[in-house]
């Protein structure tokens, strides 16, 4: 067994990881590069892999850094298939074509506003370029063995970090690795805890929280704290949240504030097509998660789910306080562009962030205190209240991630460390050593590995 890293090497995106037995190949994830443009820059590059010997795609989850580049590889000529858990299905089934289409939508705005340097801009791939590529999707079961490729055994095992995600061991007969996927939490409000590491030979680890560990704040106090002193100022508080997982998280903890009379009773908006979509897909896989279907119904009940262009807009001249949950969650795109350009200038207002914010991403420019960002070609004065609650994570810390691997039954004769920017990577190489005693490295962009 051969591996080579193909992504989300020294950074958190692009994730996909090149398996081949016996000259053909899998790959292990399909991500999208997002953030630093030297990044970005990598998905119009012929990816370093032979489309033609590649026979499938394994996906452990639904958010685009791991799926959204699986349409530039149809257009790229790959026709095999793409495994993934039926809930990951459904996801991608609304977070692919929704990429196509901001894609698309940029594309315009960029033509439109001539600030694209490249003339015209062009979308990496198109809506019907996602809708082409989903026909390539195949489902299995967690806990079910598939064949990816002749002679190499697959597994999903639940992660914990979003609805449908899972880690995947691969077992040639010989030789065995699992890949982690991204990790959730050991406690979580409604997603279940990751399943111990199954036994391996060699793991392929995600960083992320490499360097960090989860502050141990009372993430609802200062929800709480924040919504009504923005409130009582007479503003609006943004939540830019990942359409898939934390938007869920999000409307869960608002409801049981308002519920206990925490958070003053103002209007909660959901403005995201897909964060709506996703959310009714997370109350129909209701099994994957520990809300009930009355649960569900309730939050469903005390939320405003925004569909068109037109109200997104006239949320924006809103003269009373309100709170509103958009993607993207790193401010990287989408409708949330928007409101920050409405609601950043102005003092009374809140920004809440809520998970990781990539290098080179608006979001990690405002929560590092930016006074001013750039959106849409134009820089927007920072003056709301800008607050980071990184505890709000789907992301294991380090220690939630050396708790996770030391329940295997069976230690893997070596660790490669993924999808974490290179201190969070090398943190996590040296507590593996350190704690675990186990052989660990850093995989570097194009990195091979015959693994004896
Ligand atoms: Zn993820």
């Amino acid at each position: 067994m051969h591996v080579k890293f193909i992504g989300a090497a020294g950074t958190v995106t692009g994730s996909k990881t090149l398996v081949s037995v016996e000259g053909k190949s899998v790959l292990v994830d399909c991500g999208l590069y997002q953030g630093l443009k030297k990044l970005r820059e990598r998905n119009w590059q012929e990816l370093p892999v032979n489309v033609k010997t590649l026979k499938a795609v394994v996906l452990t989850h639904a958010h685009i850094d791991h799926s959204g580049f699986i349409p530039a590889l149809v257009k790229q000529g790959f026709r095999g298939k793409v495994y993934c858990t039926p809930a990951t299905y459904a996801l991608c089934r609304v977070l692919l074509p929704d990429a196509g289409f901001l894609q698309e939508e940029d594309a315009r705005y960029a033509n439109k506003g001539r600030f694209s340097k490249h003339s015209p801009a062009l979308p990496l791939y198109t809506e019907e370029d996602a809708w082409t590529a989903l026909k390539h999707f195949e489902v299995v079961d967690f806990g079910e063995a598939f064949e990816p490729v002749r002679g190499l055994t697959a597994v999903f095992s639940r992660s914990g970090h979003i609805l449908g995600a899972g880690s995947l061991r691969l077992d040639d007969g010989r030789r065995s690795i699992v890949f982690s996927g991204d990790v959730g939490r050991l406690q979580d409000d409604i997603m279940y805890p990751p399943e111990p590491l199954p036994p391996c030979d060699y793991l392929v680890v995600e960083s992320t929280y490499g360097d960090r560990l989860h502050a141990q704040v009372d993430t609802r106090q200062v929800i709480s704290d924040l919504v009504t002193r923005t409130c009582e100022r007479g503003g609006v508080v943004l939540i830019p949240a990942f359409a898939v997982g934390r938007a869920q998280s999000l409307l869960y903890v608002l409801n049981e504030l308002k519920k206990a009379g925490r958070i003053p009773s103002v209007p909660i908006f959901l403005n995201s097509p897909m964060a709506i979509t996703a959310t009714e897909i997370f109350y129909r896989f209701h099994k994957e998660h520990r809300l009930t279907p009355a649960q569900c119904a309730e939050i469903d009940g005390g939320v405003t789910f925004v569909r068109t262009v037109e109200e997104s807009m006239a949320l924006n001249n809103k003269r009373f306080p309100c709170i509103i949950i958009s993607a993207s969650g790193m401010a990287s795109g989408g409708r949330v562009l928007h409101h920050l350009k409405a609601l950043l200038p102005n003092h009374r207002n809140s920004i809440l962030f809520a998970g990781y914010q990539a290098s080179g991403t608006r979001g990690e420019a405002l929560v590092h205190g930016a006074d001013k960002v750039k959106i849409h070609g134009e820089y927007w004065p920072v003056k709301a209240e800008v607050v980071n609650l990184e505890s709000l994570s789907a992301h294991a810390d380090y220690e939630e991630l050396l708790t996770w691997m030391k329940q295997t039954a069976h230690p893997p004769k070596k660790v490669f460390i993924t999808h974490g920017e290179p201190l969070a990577a090398d943190c996590l190489r040296r507590h593996i050593h350190e704690r675990l005693g186990w052989e660990a490295s850093v995989a570097d962009y194009l990195e091979e590995a015959e693994l004896g």
